[in-house]
């Protein structure tokens, strides 16, 4: 299946064996990618089911499910304080390419920017292709931005605390490494929270701490806001792939 290409679909547009394709998936399968009539694809829901399919005039014809084993077994939300430009398109990219579940992009006290509401679709189609670049079988889900304290309390379940790891990515400070913290379970959830720019304030990493996250390190260098999560879910992805 490796040389077949991908493209995610929405679980309504699957109907009677028939995946019923939007004008864009018809643009970007014929115009972009060049297939033609009967031409093999996979098709996946990104939440888990993933099917190969053949190209019949607007529509797909499923052919057969597939399984598709590239989801780590772990779930990670990654709270991301929102860095300047367009540095948050790259955050999304990469970590789902690196196997994030959901993102939360938080709006903190020394947050750059303040995003405008086609952002976020924006970030929900970059997840989306590169899930499909990645070729794995989960989409992941892009909150909406919300306030960091806001942030904090709702990707914490206190029920499931028992079954998670919290950790706040802080840059100065002898705080342990996160290799070091990290401890394998699997069906555990993992949380991990990166700064702006100009790094959390005190009050925020005091707010965190008082919630169950552990401050840790990513290295003696002080790294951009949009490399550390990419460095934060390289050292998940090491530690927990199986
Ligand atoms: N302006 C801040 C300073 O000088 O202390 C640095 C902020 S850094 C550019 C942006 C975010 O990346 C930080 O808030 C932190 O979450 C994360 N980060 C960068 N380097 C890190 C490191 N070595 N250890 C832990 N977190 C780091």
């Amino acid at each position: 299946m490796s040389q077949l290409q991908r493209i995610a679909i929405a679980p309504s547009q699957l109907q009677q064996q028939q995946i019923l394709l939007s004008k864009e998936q018809q643009h970007y399968l014929v115009r972009v990618l060049r297939l033609h009539e009967g031409d093999r694809f996979i098709a996946m829901d990104g939440k888990g089911k993933s099917w190969l399919v053949q190209l019949a005039g607007e529509q797909a014809q499923v052919l057969e499910p597939i399984s598709v084993e590239t989801e780590l077994p772990v779930t990670i939300t990654l709270i991301v304080a929102l860095p300047k430009g367009n540095g948050f398109d790259e955050v999304v990219r990469c970590c789902t390419e690196l196997g994030v579940t959901s993102i939360a992009p938080v709006l903190s006290d020394r947050a750059l920017l303040h995003p405008s509401p086609q952002k976020l679709e924006r970030w929900r189609r970059i997840a989306a292709e590169a899930a499909e670049q990645s070729e794995r079988s989960f989409v992941p889900t892009i909150l909406e931005p919300v306030t960091f304290n806001t942030g904090l309390s709702s990707v914490i379940d206190p029920l499931s605390l028992a079954n998670s790891q919290q950790y706040i990515c802080v840059a100065r400070g002898e705080f342990p490494h996160l290799r070091d913290c990290l401890h394998y379970k699997e069906q555990e959830t993992i949380v991990i929270a990166t700064g702006p720019e100009g790094g959390w304030t005190k009050q925020e990493i005091e707010n965190a701490i008082a919630v169950g996250f552990q401050p840790v390190s990513l290295g003696r260098r002080i790294l951009r806001a949009v490399t550390a999560p990419v460095v934060a879910l390289s050292l998940i992805t090491a530690a927990c792939e199986v």
